[in-house]
């Protein structure tokens, strides 16, 4: 059939995506290729990338691409079978122990994506007669985690840990309980308060689990996260998740915890247990990101520095951001239609940061998400704020 439209159900698709139009909230998919450092070309010009998580730049650090290639050479390209039949790689083993030293747990667990962590370690650990309390910012992993395990979910405001406290209060005996935050919210860019939210979840013997997919590598003196960031100790009460596709450069994601959390994942988890295991070349990328997240803490400094550097000046140029510290700078711009104009004009200043809208951030949420990353210059910073305020003008977000 050439005519898709003529078939009711796919005219029924064509009109789900003419009302996402008329809303601003359709999206396609852009072209965007590498041009050297934090520059990319984007409809045939070169642009200033504000909108990557590679926040240390390694995605592109010379010793992660030949770790990978190397592994590709000695290994091949896949592992050929999921890890509980014949894919568990003596270079998974390794890497997991490596996360466990780094994230300072009994054990760890490598799967294939951050995604497939959350998915995998909420509804792994959560089934029906279990209770889970979860920020209502948390990232859509963990959204979609809650309703495949079929647990009692309670949403909490954001970062209210007294009403976190409430709703746990209400779990009925016996069930397994769970509160579950970002460390780092995704597109707010502000911490969880997780000193409030472990002394909540004690009181009530829940665990926490949090996912420290925007923390690992950025947040904390050894770039251990928010726990560190928070001189929190990582208990075995205390689930961390991670990516290793935003800082660490590469692709994946892992559980960390005790022992016999990890040991339930590995029997219940299931995009760890029906997935095909992750390929050396993947895996050789994320060991080798670590490493140089403990031997070039220079990369975190000079990340730190110039995120100051750029909300300072954006906050100069009267814009408010909508968390204090860190590279996720989010300005909310509130309307859809409105955000795409202000990405649009940052796109003509030469800046690439596409508007960020729902169902990512909530509705009358949208707003431009800047990130920065160690790839970055001060001179980048500079261009990027000029850029930003007279966007921001142009949309009439700032005088
Ligand atoms: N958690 C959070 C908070 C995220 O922002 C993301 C990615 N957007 C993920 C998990 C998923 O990680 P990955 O991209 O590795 O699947």
């Amino acid at each position: 059939m050439s005519q898709g439209c003529a078939h009711p159900a796919l005219a029924a698709l064509v009109r789900r995506m003419a009302d996402r139009r008329r809303d601003g909230l359709h999206r396609s998919l852009r072209g965007v290729g590498p041009a050297g450092g934090p520059r990319v070309i984007v409809d045939g010009r070169q642009v200033l990338l504000m909108a990557s998580n590679d926040y240390l730049g390694l995605s592109r650090h010379h010793r992660l691409a030949r770790a990978a290639s190397r592994a590709a050479l000695a290994h091949g390209a896949g592992a050929g079978a999921s890890r509980l039949i014949s894919g568990t790689l003596d270079c998974h083993q390794q890497l997991e122990r490596q996360i466990a030293a780094f994230k300072k747990t009994e054990a760890a667990l490598f799967f294939c994506t951050g995604y497939m962590a959350n998915v995998g370690c909420v509804a792994g650990l959560c089934g029906p007669g279990d209770f889970i309390v979860s920020d209502a910012l948390n990232h859509a992993s963990l959204i979609d985690a809650c309703r495949l395990g079929r647990a009692t979910v309670k949403v909490y405001p954001h970062a209210d840990a007294a009403a976190a406290q409430a709703l746990l209060a209400q779990a009925p005996a016996g069930a397994l309980k769970l509160l579950i935050t970002d460390g780092v919210f995704s597109m707010d860019g502000d911490l969880a308060p997780l000193p409030e939210l472990l002394a909540v979840a004690r009181r009530h013997g829940a665990l926490l689990l949090v996912d420290d997919a925007h923390a690992t590598g950025v947040w904390g003196a050894g770039g251990r996260g928010s726990l560190e960031h928070f001189g929190l100790a990582p208990e075995s009460d205390i689930i961390q998740v991670g990516t290793l596709s935003k800082a660490l450069g590469g692709l994946g994601g892992f559980v960390a915890g005790a022992a016999v959390v990890i040991d339930c994942l590995i029997n219940l988890a299931r995009p760890f247990v029906f997935s095909t295991a992750a390929p050396p070349a993947q895996v050789a990328a994320a060991a080798e990101a670590l490493r140089v997240v403990e031997d070039e803490a220079h990369l975190r400094h000079k990340l730190h520095g110039l995120c100051a550097l750029l909300r300072g000046l954006l906050e100069e140029g009267g814009l408010r951001l909508l968390s204090p510290a860190g590279p996720i700078i989010p300005i909310l711009v509130g309307d859809a239609h409105r955000a795409l104009a202000m990405g649009q004009a940052l796109l003509a200043e030469g800046v690439f940061a596409p508007a960020i809208r729902p169902p990512t951030v909530p509705q009358g949420s949208s707003r431009i998400r800047l990130t920065v990353t160690a790839a970055h210059e001060e001179a980048d910073m500079r261009f990027a704020a000029r850029a930003v305020l007279r966007a921001a003008r142009e949309v009439g977000l700032c005088p």
